[in-house]
């Protein structure tokens, strides 16, 4: 074996394609406009595309069954034959119907998303997840008590062949047998998924001896709960699981693939299995490789995470090549391969599409493809030794050096004020108990008042004229004229059926986060950077490179204009700075809860200018706060803190008088309660109308003291609630809180309905409000 390149591996490669290629082929084919084969086509071109392309780029351990057509956790499912019984499965091979109807649902009576209709008519999807602290989700596999399991297609093998047609031998990608069942939901939840352990490993064991018999050398097998907290019990899993594939097929050579954190506490577990290789990822816990590297077996494959595939900077090149080269000598070149932290999926695919970031920028960019170079130079520096890399090297060093000591990184500005921070400016003047009684004077407001989230129906006539604006067809006069018309009809409206406190609806806005992004210094945004958010939903998350401040007021005349149609008051409407940094690509250079400070910040100064222009109630959206959760318990606390701080930072610069809002979508509350509380805006909204209000026991249990205003109108659904159904719910709120803390709203997100079902829900919601406070 020659040595001019250690092995290097992606892990993963986007799989949406670089001009969207899979979203336009899905939505066609879910429209009816093209056949099942052209859509299998595409797939097929997009595949060899992506392989070859790694190929060029000088990566070894080319990654095969990445691919999927919606969601790699829904393909495990099917592939194990995890199918519930509601999707009509008749045992046989498995039809793109009844994998859509898994991931999305269908109607029956011939909906186009599902051919033939004796498919899964009718079912609701899968429940879908975040991807553990990522923004891709996936469809959560669910299992039965009774649970058969059964290899119903041989997918990774097909596409492990397809490639090898083309030249190009790959290493078949499985998620792993434990990570899998850990993922899923028992149905109904009287055991534990992973008691079905022993069912599913010989379906893993046959798919093994398979990917071995057809030529197979590596199988890179992902267990990414590996960087969780684990029990005793799953731990052992892992030791059962991966002794029963070992003796399944010992010719091949399992790669146990471990990222978003840090092994830690599972190490030894890790260690003592009997696979040939070990990933760690290097990105997020670059700390662990001492450690990992004295506890691996001799002889074992140890595959290094050092160039980051959640994040889209480009990497020091010399800095790893100094870490790794002394590894590398002591273990052998054989027994060491560089390889991404995880796969290239959450990052976008081609820098090069980018014509019109900053050239400056740009060149400290990374995505897919690049990194794909970064990886290979890495191998070949690795073996061959620096000079035969040194032009990559310097440019490498050059960008990084640009960028730590560029102006467009460090504003002295910002850096001033954050070092001006006081406790002060972290708190209210006075306690909520004080507010709420200033506020009940400057703000009239009858018992149990009523409210929405924010924004309104995005009809296609809010997204043509936007297009068309973006577009160049519509000047931007004729565009804010129609959006004044959008709002001020929202704004009678609102008026007109008796709502207490309006919203201006939102319909400027493309998204809660872009928006302020885009109007933030120290955000860029790209043209073509899409990822992969769920199925053919692709976002486009703003890239966060240097210090942020608010250059100038964002919303206050949006504000300003509303309020002045309406003798009620309109809530200013904000996205909070945990939120914003949570769905963003955020710089690598300082902690991302310096970088939230920044944010905390800039939305602090329109916070302020919102109330000088007199609004009297200002929401702050944190829809992402407990998605920013770390894995592992033991990090919480720190989250919490900063989270916390960087959302009192923002609102407590005005008085009294001024009373916040925040909102939160879905979520466990029962864990983050305090911190909830330590926020301490004068009013939360949530959503739990799905909940049957059982999430309000939290703050029951803990006596949360400000008000709340629970969702009593499932937005989710098409479904228009009648005024019973939303009295009955907040009968069961009044049961856990006071009168007086109580507010009424729907959950959140009227922007993805129609006016036409808007438009009762909401005047059902106003006669509910009405025979609570005994007015009719
Ligand atoms: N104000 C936003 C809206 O109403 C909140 C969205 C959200 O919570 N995700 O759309
Ligand atoms: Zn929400």
């Amino acid at each position: 074996m020659s040595h001019q390149s250690l092995a290097t591996a992606s892990l993963g490669f986007p799989r949406i394609g670089r001009h969207r290629e899979l979203k336009f082929a899905l939505e066609a084919f879910w429209s009816g406009r093209i056949p099942d084969a052209e859509l299998i086509e595409t797939a097929k071109t997009l595949r060899a595309e992506h392989w070859k392309l790694q190929q060029e780029q000088g990566i070894t351990r080319i990654p095969s069954n990445d691919f999927s057509f919606y969601d790699h956790v829904l393909d495990t499912a099917v592939m194990v034959g995890a199918i519930p019984h509601v999707y009509g499965w008749d045992g046989g091979e498995v039809p793109l119907s009844l994998y859509f109807a898994m991931a999305r649902g269908s109607q029956g009576d011939g909906h186009a998303d599902c051919g033939h209709a004796r498919h899964g008519q009718g079912v609701p999807a899968l429940e879908m997840t975040k991807w553990f602290d990522t923004n891709y989700h996936y469809m959560v596999p669910e299992v039965a008590e009774d649970q058969v399991f059964r290899l119903t297609t041989q997918k990774p093998v097909a596409h492990f062949l397809e490639a090898k047609a083309l030249g190009i031998h790959t290493r078949p990608v499985v998620l792993g047998p434990v990570t899998f069942l850990k993922l899923a939901k028992a149905r109904p939840s009287t055991f534990k998924p992973l008691d079905l352990l022993t069912r599913l490993l010989p379906v893993y064991e046959e798919l093994f001896r398979r990917l071995d018999a057809a030529g197979a050398d590596w199988v890179q097998v992902d267990e990414p709960i590996l960087a969780l907290d684990l029990t005793e019990g799953e731990r052992h899993a892992f030791k059962l699981a991966y002794e029963a594939l070992a003796k399944a097929a010992p010719g091949l050579k399992v790669m146990l693939t471990t990222y978003f954190g840090a092994l830690a506490d599972n190490l030894d577990a890790a260690v003592a299995l009997p696979v040939a290789g070990l990933h760690i990822d290097l990105a997020r816990a670059p700390e662990q490789l001492d450690a990992v590297a004295s506890a691996v077996r001799p002889g074992q494959v140890l595959s290094l995470g050092v160039v980051d595939g959640r994040n889209i900077w480009r990497v020091d090149l010399a800095a790893i090549l100094d870490r790794l080269a002394p590894l590398v000598e002591g273990r052998g070149g054989e027994l060491v391969e560089v390889a991404a932290s995880c796969s290239l999926l959450h990052i976008p695919i081609d820098l090069e599409l980018e014509t019109a970031l900053d050239p400056d920028l740009k060149s400290w960019l990374s995505f897919a493809t690049q990194k794909l170079g970064e990886l290979s130079t890495l191998g070949k520096g690795l073996v061959q030794g620096r000079d035969a890399v040194r032009h990559a090297i310097d440019s490498a060093s050059q960008a990084v050096a640009a960028r730590a000591s560029s102006l467009k990184v460090t504003d002295p500005l910002v850096q001033g004020r954050i070092a001006g921070i006081d406790a002060g400016m972290k708190a209210r003047k006075h306690a909520f108990e004080a507010r709420r009684q200033v506020q009940a004077e400057t703000i009239k407001l009858p018992l149990f008042p009523t409210t929405t989230i924010g924004s309104f129906p995005q009809t296609g006539d809010v997204r043509k004229a936007r297009s068309a604006h973006a577009r160049g067809t519509l000047s931007y006069k004729d565009y804010e004229a129609f959006l004044q018309q959008e709002t001020a009809a929202a704004i009678r409206w609102q008026e007109e059926i008796g709502l207490d406190v309006l919203v201006h609806g939102e319909f400027e806005r493309n998204d809660m986060v872009q928006y302020f992004g885009e109007q933030l210094s120290g955000f860029a945004f790209t043209q073509h950077a899409w990822v992969q958010s769920y199925g053919s939903r692709y976002v486009r998350p703003p890239i966060i490179f240097g210090d942020v401040s608010r250059p100038n007021p964002m919303t206050v005349r949006w504000w300003q204009y509303s309020q002045s149609l309406t003798g009620k008051p309109v809530k200013g409407m904000l996205t909070g700075p945990v939120t914003i940094l949570n769905w963003s690509f955020v710089r690598d250079d300082i902690p991302r809860s310096a970088t939230c400070r920044q944010i905390a910040l800039a939305i602090r100064d329109e916070v302020v200018d919102l109330e000088k222009a007199g609004a009297k109630m200002i929401q702050i959206d944190e829809a992402a706060l407990r998605e920013g959760l770390p894995l592992r318990h033991k990090d919480w606390q720190h989250y919490l803190d900063w989270a916390v701080e960087s959302f009192r930072l923002c609102s407590s610069g005005v008085s009294d008088e001024t009373q916040i809002h925040t909102h939160m979508c879905y979520s466990e509350f029962n864990d983050i309660i305090a911190a909830i509380a330590a926020m301490d805006a004068d009013v939360i909204s949530i959503e739990t109308s799905r909940s049957k209000m059982e999430l309000l026991d939290a703050f029951r249990d803990f006596q949360y003291p400000n008000e709340i205003g629970p969702g009593v109108y499932d937005i989710h659904s098409p479904r228009v609630p009648d005024v019973e159904e939303m009295t009955d719910l907040l009968s069961l709120a009044r049961r856990r809180l006071e009168d007086r803390q109580l507010w009424i709203n729907p959950d959140c997100g009227l922007k993805t309905r129609k006016w036409e079902e808007v438009r009762p829900a909401l005047v059902n919601m106003v006669e509910a409000a009405r025979r609570l406070r005994g007015e009719d």
